[in-house]
């Protein structure tokens, strides 16, 4: 056959790559096990073909291109294994929309953030030691004073702090097991039928619920809950009154749920804790123009007298991964005490990356905290990136546009809340979306884009502006790649 043969059927290519095996048999790479793991060779060869493979679905060889490249396996494979290892977690550009994206790791950290985080986790730190005394010290001083005040500011009470404590366990699922673990044990929590909830991620509150031995008393309907409901079952085997936010589903029509306050002074005649899983860690109501005004803060929950309160750090708190737990002192001292407490710790890494975000509250410079930026980002600005990312762009193979859409804030938060937006349109019959969408996430970094009416859609308000130019260079090397395919 000739080399001239560009359009030899894909299958014929396919047939020409060697086997794992046969590589391995071969003596150049035969020899690569005398300096790697059989392991190693193994999976360098493996993705080695896969590559090559692909090349071939690219529609990038000829056959006589084929045998070059397939001479030269042992000296790629080679390349391959004297490469760094390749890490599985990497950094992703966000142009999904969706501003707390569980699966990508919902909220990033602001710069503060990480430059605390790697000062103090490159050396040793007082984590738990008292520069003071020279003693053992607790590692939730690093946070707590600094979370009350901004909690106490927000809640106009300046006897605040005083009366409450906080600490800080792995997550908010954490945290809500470990209060009805503590405060509960074998009693009864009354709980509304209307907050008998999934949050995602299996995380089923009757489950928690008897996971942590309470026992689980429901109130009321799921649509209609009333103080009426609680202050009937409430029985001198009662242990704790729990409220949990509907974070992720909203109700609509004859619905009814008691104020917090009223379920608030009820636990106090009854003399029964209130808790509240409030879950998004929201601190100022900031979001009252984005369809989600109803949405509760955290200090909302402690003002109207809820006797403790749980939170994600990394919805809309902005933080790290963690559970942030607030409340009265002798309720919090109880829960410090349960021996899971100790099961729950979070790291050093947490305590940095916490205290930073803290110290953005307190001195009033939330615009350092990215998901709050991004919360606030100006429809015409994003539009402005758009239109300039178009401009960069020269593709004959996909039509390229800015086009208005929607960002969610999502993370299981405020599901009626919609942000106006604009995302970079690609719109082309000859190139499926998918195909187009797979390209992106194959880039480095990859990124994650969404499809909508057969349109690729890359919403700006979920990207950091310096990653525009790296949008442009996927962009034009994705175009590139298939307007050379579709010839
Ligand atoms: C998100 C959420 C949780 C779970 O929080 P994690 O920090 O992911 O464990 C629990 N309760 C509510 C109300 C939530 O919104």
């Amino acid at each position: 056959m000739s080399d001239v043969d560009t359009r030899a059927p894909d299958r014929n290519l396919y047939r020409m790559v060697p086997s794992v095996n046969d590589v391995l048999r071969m003596e150049s790479v035969d020899s690569l096990l005398r300096l790697y793991s059989r392991e190693a060779v193994l999976l360098a060869t493996q993705k080695i073909l896969d590559e090559t493979r692909e090349e071939i679905s690219g529609a990038v060889h000829t056959e006589k291109s084929l045998l070059d490249r397939l001479e030269t396996l042992p000296e790629a494979i080679a390349d391959r294994l004297r490469k760094p290892v390749e890490f599985s977690l990497k950094r992703v550009i966000n142009a999904t929309g969706v501003i707390l994206h569980t699966n990508l790791g919902r909220a990033p950290l602001s710069r503060q953030a990480l430059d605390h985080l790697v000062e103090t986790a490159a050396g040793y730190s007082n984590l738990e030691f008292d520069l003071e005394t020279g003693e053992r010290g607790s590692r939730d001083v690093h946070i707590e004073s600094l979370l009350l005040s901004v909690l106490g500011e927000v809640t106009n009470n300046p006897g605040f702090a005083g009366e409450h404590r906080a600490v800080v366990v792995n997550n908010c699922a954490a945290a809500t097991f470990l209060v009805l673990h503590a405060l509960v044990k074998g009693k009864e929590v009354l709980v509304s039928r209307g907050e008998l909830v999934e949050i995602g991620g299996g995380f089923r509150i009757p489950e928690i619920l008897s996971a942590s031995g309470a026992i689980l008393r429901e109130v009321g309907t799921t649509n209609r809950t009333r103080i009426a409901d609680y202050e009937n079952s409430l029985t001198s085997n009662t242990g704790l009154i729990l409220r949990v936010h509907q974070s992720n589903f909203s109700m609509e029509g004859f619905v009814e749920a008691p104020d917090l306050a009223d379920l608030a002074a009820l636990g106090r005649r009854a003399d029964v804790p209130v808790f509240m899983d409030q879950g998004t860690g929201l601190m100022h109501s900031l979001i009252s123009d984005v369809g989600a005004a109803g949405e509760f803060t955290f200090s909302h929950c402690l003002a109207h007298g809820c006797d403790v309160v749980a939170a994600s750090g990394d919805k809309l708190f902005g933080g790290p991964q963690c559970g942030l737990l607030v409340g009265k002192r002798e309720l919090i001292d109880r829960i410090r005490k349960d021996p899971l407490f100790r099961t729950f710790r979070v790291d050093k890494l947490v305590y940095a990356a916490l205290e930073a975000t803290l110290a953005a509250y307190f001195s009033r410079q939330s615009e350092q905290i990215p998901i709050l930026r991004m919360l606030k980002a100006a429809p015409e600005q994003i539009r402005e990136r758009c239109e300039r990312i178009v401009d960069g762009i020269d593709s004959a193979a996909v039509s390229i546009s800015v086009c208005d859409t929607e960002s969610v804030i999502g993370g299981g938060t405020t599901p009626r809340a919609k942000l106006q937006s604009y995302a970079v349109s690609l719109r082309d019959l000859k190139i499926d979306a998918a195909a187009i969408l797979c390209a992106l996430r194959r880039f480095d970094p990859p990124i994650v884009g969404r499809i909508q009416d057969d349109q690729v859609l890359l919403d700006l308000r979920t990207v950091e502006p310096d990653s525009d130019s790296t949008l442009i260079r996927a962009l034009n090397r994705i175009m590139q790649a298939t307007s050379e395919t579709a010839n």
